[in-house]
């Protein structure tokens, strides 16, 4: 931006046009759909690895009755996730499967950051719809 505003100047000089009308609107005006940009992302869940934008406050989704949910896999770590209805920063990785299920008739399969690659949760599908059941201290932004 710096660079672009000394051409500017340059070209003004080289020109003569400087001090015609006090100059109301410069060529810069388009460096300002940048900040638009991370304005939008107000809102945003990102990766708490490497903050890689994953999901949003407003695809919060309540599964059995309930947004977040506590659980613990076979192995016996405790996994407290929020239900989000479209989680586009992440991937699903390995096969779907019903096997110990935290929501009875959805199938799972793990998701990683799309960013890192690191485990942010899992999709759930079934014959009531699909949604991401995200790990929450995994994500930053809440
Ligand atoms: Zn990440």
């Amino acid at each position: 931006m710096l660079f672009y505003d000394l051409t500017y100047r340059a070209y003004l000089s080289r020109t003569g046009s400087r001090g015609g009308g006090g100059g109301g609107t410069t060529p810069g005006r388009e460096d300002h759909t940048l900040e638009h940009v991370i304005e939008e992302e107000e809102g945003a869940l990102s990766c708490s690895n490497c903050l890689y934008p994953i999901t949003r406050v407003d695809e919060k989704t309540a599964v059995a009755g309930a947004h977040e949910h506590v659980f613990a896999n076979p192995e016996g770590v405790i996994f407290e996730i929020g239900c989000f209805r479209l989680a586009p920063g992440c991937e699903g990785v390995g096969p779907s499967t019903l096997e110990f299920t935290w929501f009875d008739g959805y199938a799972w399969q793990a998701v990683v950051c799309r960013g890192c690659m690191n485990h942010i949760g899992w999709f759930y599908s079934g014959s009531g719809g699909s949604f991401y059941g995200l790990i929450l201290n995994r994500l930053v932004g809440m």
